[in-house]
């Protein structure tokens, strides 16, 4: 199947939906571990990384992202498994392609925060290089369309993870930072200065993803936009931040004050509603480049998709109350159960 590249849809003033949030699916689902968060699943799964990426095509996503996201250098050593390190990121990329072809989407390839990364210390930043090149380097093997650089907490290693996939890539890039709860990059650079600055340095897509959720990372996004004449990016997380809990790792459990992350956050999902309510006003806002990181699921993917006007396949089974049979319409209520639930949806079907 034939496609138009990136960076003439985004020149065209094409909306990107993209997928995102494997690496909590893929522990909610039994496959990776929380903690080290290594994709291990590629090693060992590799038939569930294929299934989650046809999920994500079939609920609306336009790009697949090879799964490679903390499949570097530094994290396989966390599980002894560095020797694996070429084959799965190979094997991340080969499957992600293999999808990406089959729907003719966009094919990403991943690279990240390294988590050894110190500015103070030029081994450090040696050592990160070192690590995007070789990530990059297979990733473009693969022919992908753009590379993802996300959840930087330092502007340094965002900057130098731009700087990589410019050099050692030669391909579209997308620069995201970790949305903090000061605003501020972990070196001190506020987070739309950081993002104007990485788009002045060449970069197609500047914004955040992570960490914060959809009511939480707006106004932050608002001010990115602000100053950035690009495609701005905006993938939160899929739980309900506050003003007093912006992030994710802030996050109480309800009622009890304990932290919700990581293991505990499905207590505060996002509803569907809430996803939809976000999609709209991002759109509206005119974020070109909009996805969903930690938390998301395909169930929240097909909505977002919808409001972008993407028409997702999984729509053929979107819901329809209106066919119940206590709770629907004229035609498909049997009055036989009218007594059934004193509460009844009239008003509030859902859509
Ligand atoms: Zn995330």
């Amino acid at each position: 199947m034939s496609k138009r590249g990136f960076r003439e849809r985004l020149a065209a003033g094409e909306t990107i939906v993209i997928a995102e949030g494997y690496l909590f699916e893929f522990e909610r689902r039994g496959y990776v571990r929380a903690g080290c968060f290594v994709p291990e699943v590629v090693l060992e799964f590799p038939e569930q990384l294929r299934a989650l990426h046809e999920e994500f095509v079939h609920a609306g996503s336009d790009v697949v992202e090879a799964y490679t996201y903390y499949g570097h250098r530094a994290k396989l050593r966390v599980v002894g498994r560095e020797d694996e390190l070429e084959t799965l990121n190979f094997k991340a990329l080969d499957i992600a392609k293999e999808v990406a072809d089959k729907h003719g989407k966009l094919l990403a390839g991943g690279i990240s925060n390294t988590t050894i990364f110190n500015r103070h210390d030029p081994k450090t930043i040696e050592e990160a290089r070192s690590i995007f090149k070789e990530q990059i380097e297979w990733a473009v093997t693969r022919d992908v369309d753009f590379i993802i650089g996300e959840t930087f907490p330092d502007f340094a290693e965002a900057l130098l993870a731009l700087e990589c996939i410019k050099e050692y890539g030669k391909v579209p890039a997308v620069i995201t930072f970790c949305s903090t709860e000061t605003n501020m990059t972990h070196d001190g650079v506020p987070i739309p200065e950081a993002c104007r600055k990485l788009e002045e340095a060449g970069a197609d897509v500047v914004g955040v993803n992570c960490s914060r959720g959809p009511v939480t990372m707006m106004p932050l996004v608002k001010e990115i936009k602000k100053v950035c004449k690009g495609p701005v990016a905006m993938l939160p997380v899929v739980y309900s931040t506050t003003d007093k809990e912006p992030t994710m790792q802030a996050l109480t459990i309800p009622g009890k004050g304990k932290p919700a992350f990581p293991v505990d956050l499905p207590g505060v999902a996002c509803t569907r509603t809430e996803i939809k309510e976000f999609a709209e006003e991002a759109k509206a806002l005119g974020i070109q480049y909009i996805g969903l990181c930690c938390g998301n699921a395909s169930h929240y993917m097909r909505i977002l998709a919808d409001v972008y006007g993407k028409d997702p396949p999984a729509n053929k089974f979107s819901p329809n109350m209106d066919q119940h049979y206590s709770f629907g319409d004229d035609k498909h209520r049997n009055d036989y159960y009218n007594d059934l639930f004193e509460t009844k949806l009239k008003d509030n079907k859902a859509k």
